[in-house]
C-alpha cells in the first residue's frame, strides 16, 4: 500500500498502534503535511520580521528565525499528557526539515504549566524518529490492524465506534 508517514501518524504511533493502521487507510488531507509549509516559510524572506504560525492538531507551531537556527516552537495548550506525542511530532518535523537541508531546533511550550522543553535532533532522538517511521511502515503494510486493546484515549478517539462495536 502506498502511503507517506506524516506528523499525524507519528502522533498516533505514540498513542495507539491500531489507530496508526486505521488512520493510514484514510484520505490524508493536505494540512497533514505542515513540514512542507514550514519549509516554504523558512525559505521566505518575509518572515524575518513576522512570526509565522501554523496550526495543526494539538499544537501550534510558531516559526522564529534566530541568529544560528530556525526555531520551531510548538505550543501545547493541553496538559503535559500530550507531551510525548507533541515531542515526537516536533522531532519528526525537525527530521523532515533536515532532509530538506534546513537545520532547526524546537521548543515545546506549556503555557498553562509555565514550562518549556527544548526538542533537538541528536543521534538518539533522530534514531527515535527513524525507528518510529520504520515501525509505522511495518504496521501499515500488514493486512489487519493490531488487535483492540482498550486504553484511556479510546473515549476521545474517532475510531471508538469501529473498535468497540
Ligand atoms: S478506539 Fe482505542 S484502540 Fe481503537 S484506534 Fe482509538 S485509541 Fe486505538
Amino acid at each position: 500500500m502506498e502511503f507517506e508517514v506524516t506528523g499525524s501518524l507519528i502522533q498516533s504511533y505514540t498513542i495507539c498502534k491500531r489507530q496508526v493502521w486505521l488512520m493510514a487507510r484514510q484520505i490524508v488531507p493536505d494540512q497533514e503535511h505542515p513540514y512542507i509549509e514550514i519549509g516554504r516559510l523558512i525559505d521566505e524572506n518575509s518572515y524575518r520580521r513576522d512570526r509565522k504560525k501554523i496550526h495543526f492538531e494539538n499544537i501550534i507551531i510558531d516559526l522564529v528565525r534566530t541568529d544560528k537556527y530556525n526555531l520551531l516552537i510548538g505550543e501545547v495548550k493541553k496538559s503535559s499528557r500530550a507531551l510525548e506525542s507533541a515531542r515526537m511530532q516536533l522531532l519528526f518535523y525537525l527530521y523532515k526539515l533536515k532532509q530538506h537541508g534546513i537545520m532547526a531546533k524546537g521548543q515545546l511550550l506549556f503555557p498553562e504549566e509555565k514550562r518549556r522543553e527544548v526538542v533537538e535532533l541528536t543521534e538518539e532522538t533522530e534514531a527515535e524518529v527513524t525507528n518510529a517511521i520504520k515501525e509505522i511502515t511495518e504496521i501499515v503494510q500488514k493486512d489487519k490492524p493490531p488487535g483492540f486493546v482498550k486504553i484511556p484515549y479510546c473515549k476521545n478517539c474517532g475510531y471508538k465506534e469501529f473498535c468497540m462495536s
